[in-house]
């Protein structure tokens, strides 16, 4: 088998999106106190899709959602000219192919989002040319089915939160996750407020759900600190991404108190990456994402090395190319599920895009053995909602 083609194209959402009101979600852009909303800059309306594809007619699917325009520029430019005629069961050979040759400027970042994407679609392909979905070229089934957790709760008023844990419990979640709305630019009143978000939805679910709070590198760490000894009451399983990704040492300052496990990772990057995390003994739960990551190359190299350090990988946002390597993991208990919800913030645009992704059924998702590869497919008709960049 050779590799015939990669076409890459982004697809930019067109339609109406929900607007986002204030505290929404703290983010890094927080700090700044801009005049215009600060999660604009988060929002993602735009998706990148890989397509590579075999001399014998199959097509591998990779995704990514970071910067599409700029990684489908990498791709088309850097990445691609290695992967033409290779054999795609070459596969660690070509990772580190395309690693090595985008070094001086890839290694994280949108450099390592393009490598992910292709290597995503790799995997696909070799699925699909065995036969087998690719948890099985992983190492296989190691539970019945996934948990996931419900992952939404913006910071969107006590009542609707309330109305909207209790509809997950109802749905059979055992887990959900929520943001929190305010920083360290708030003061005491955004304290308040934060803990009011983390009690309403408690008392919302009671003491047998497990509830976690996502601050979306949004505060500091004299913040965070802060925030931790009103928060234990409500014994979260995790608080997620409390500081900026390259503050690996204030992650490892506020797991070394033990008051409540911290979870981040997904906007980490590679082997290395995670090394550091594990070596500062930074974090309780990894988080990464396959389509940021390195691909499943790279996620799997990571599985291995958490399960060394016995840190659980739960990685962010779900979606397949996460699923499989959490099916092939024992290492994985849990994953995260969006929703699918109207045009929001554009981490629920993947609904958009393909067909294939599992529905979340009593708070679990399950694999079909009898899909090869990733079992997605484009649902090209959708994207005539898009705006599309070839
Ligand atoms: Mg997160």
């Amino acid at each position: 088998m050779k590799i015939k083609n990669i076409r890459t194209r982004v697809v930019q959402w067109s339609g109406e999106t929900a607007p986002l009101p204030p505290h929404f979600c703290t983010n890094p852009m927080d700090l700044l106190q801009l005049p215009q909303s600060s999660m604009k800059t988060f929002a993602f309306h735009g998706w990148l899709i890989v397509e590579v594809e075999s001399d014998d007619g199959l097509v591998g699917i990779g995704n990514a959602a970071l910067a599409p325009l700029v990684t489908k520029q990498v791709i088309d430019h850097y990445l691609k000219p290695l992967l033409l005629e290779a054999n795609p069961w070459d596969i660690e050979f070509l990772w580190q192919h395309m690693y090595r040759h985008t070094m001086a400027f890839g290694r994280k970042g949108i450099g390592m989002t393009a490598i992910s994407a292709v290597d995503i679609a790799l995997w696909d392909l070799l699925g699909k040319a065995a036969k087998q979905p690719v948890y099985r070229l992983l190492g296989g089934r190691t539970k019945p089915r996934i948990p996931v957790y419900a992952s939404r709760l913006y910071s969107t008023g006590l009542g609707n939160m309330a109305d909207e844990a209790q509809r997950y419990c109802a749905q059979g979640y055992k887990a959900m996750k929520l943001r929190f709305g305010w920083g360290p630019v708030d003061g005491a009143e955004g304290m308040r407020h934060n803990v009011d978000l983390v009690r309403t939805v408690r008392q919302a679910v009671g003491d047998d759900i497990d509830v976690m709070a996502d601050a979306y590198m949004g505060w500091t760490l004299d913040y965070a600190k802060r925030m931790l000894p009103l928060l234990e009451p409500f014994h979260l399983r995790w608080l997620e991404e409390p500081v900026i990704p390259d503050d690996v040492r204030g992650y490892a300052e506020l797991k070394s108190y033990g008051r409540i496990p911290i979870a981040g990772g997904e906007h980490e990057f590679t082997l290395y990456g995670f090394r550091e995390l594990l070596q500062a003994n930074a974090l309780d739960y990894i988080q990464f994402d396959t389509n940021r990551v390195g691909g499943i190359s790279q996620a799997r190299k990571i599985a291995a090395l958490a399960e060394a350090f016995s840190i659980p990988v739960i990685p962010h946002a779900g979606q397949m190319h996460n699923y499989h390597v959490v099916m092939a993991s024992l290492n994985s208990p849990m994953a995260e599920f969006f929703p699918p919800v109207d045009v929001e913030v554009g981490n629920e645009l993947f609904w958009y895009i393909f067909q294939g992704e599992p529905k979340a059924k009593d708070g679990f998702i399950d694999l079909d053995e009898n899909l090869p590869g990733l079992g997605l497919t484009i649902d090209e008709e959708r994207l005539l909602q898009f705006q599309v960049t070839e």
